[in-house]
């Protein structure tokens, strides 16, 4: 089962509007004719509309960093899935790891986010995964499972075949610490397994996993010669033009 390859940015709380433009439209010149691999940013909302307009014309896409459920209403600090839509935004990052451990968002909450982005077409990247306690402890892939049975609660198989998961073990984010091609290989291995259960077989093969945590231009082409990773979510090495280019130019 041959996936499209996802390269996608998270430039979390960073940049100016400036310095977003301008890495923005670098990256789209870069991507200019590539057309075996797709390549995402998401910037902080603000600059939502802003990247969009500097990437038209080009295979970029670009993403929200969360997204209510609702598509208006007394929800003071949220953004809705229309409002991102119409800033140009595709798909939305949901259950990143600082949401869930800076501001305490659940499985539920996420889960909640996740079909309100499936109800207004914006398609979702899923992340999951496990802290270094539970990694000691050997609850890795108890955490992975509960992530994917409580975030995938009343997604119907059609939903679900739209969704991404970006497996982003919390002890390798930001960090410099990667987790081995062969540890990230065996969460991607087991993640696709999940699905599997939780819908069918099919739809595990068609999934595509992303792997997120330190990326950078001297590990990407190993971690992508793994059978399961079907790309990468980047932090810190997509907030400069030169290391974001190299990841998404990779080889096999
Ligand atoms: C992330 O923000 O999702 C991430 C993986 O960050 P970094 O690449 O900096 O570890």
């Amino acid at each position: 089962m041959s996936r499209r390859p996802l390269i996608a940015g998270n430039w979390k709380m960073y940049l100016t509007k400036d310095e977003a433009v301008q890495l923005a439209s670098s990256i789209a010149s870069s991507c200019r004719g590539i057309d075996d691999r797709d390549v995402m940013l998401a910037p902080p909302s603000i600059f939502l509309q802003a990247v969009s307009e500097s990437v038209r014309d080009s295979p970029v896409m670009v993403a929200g960093q969360n997204v209510c459920w609702e598509s208006e209403g007394a929800f003071t600090g949220e953004i809705s899935p229309v409002m991102l839509k119409n800033a140009g935004a595709a798909m939305v990052i949901l259950g990143h790891s600082e949401r869930r451990h800076i501001f305490h968002e659940s499985d539920e909450l996420v889960n909640k986010r996740l079909l309100g982005a499936l109800r207004f077409d914006l398609i979702p990247i899923l992340c999951i995964g496990e802290t270094l306690d539970q990694r000691e402890e050997e609850q890795t892939f108890a955490v992975l499972e509960q992530q994917l049975a409580k975030g995938f609660a009343d997604v119907c198989l059609e939903d679900a075949e739209k969704v991404l998961i970006a497996y982003e073990p919390v002890w390798a984010i930001g960090t410099g610490k990667t987790a081995t091609r062969e540890q990230a290989q065996d969460a991607h291995y087991f993640v696709r397994g999940v699905l599997s259960g939780l819908y069918e077989k099919k739809l595990a093969d068609k999934v595509r996993i992303l792997y997120g945590g330190s990326v950078k231009p001297d590990n990407i082409d190993s971690l992508m010669a793994e059978p399961d990773i079907d790309g990468a979510l980047v932090g810190g090495a997509a907030l400069q033009s030169e290391s974001f280019d190299r990841i998404i130019h990779f080889s096999k």
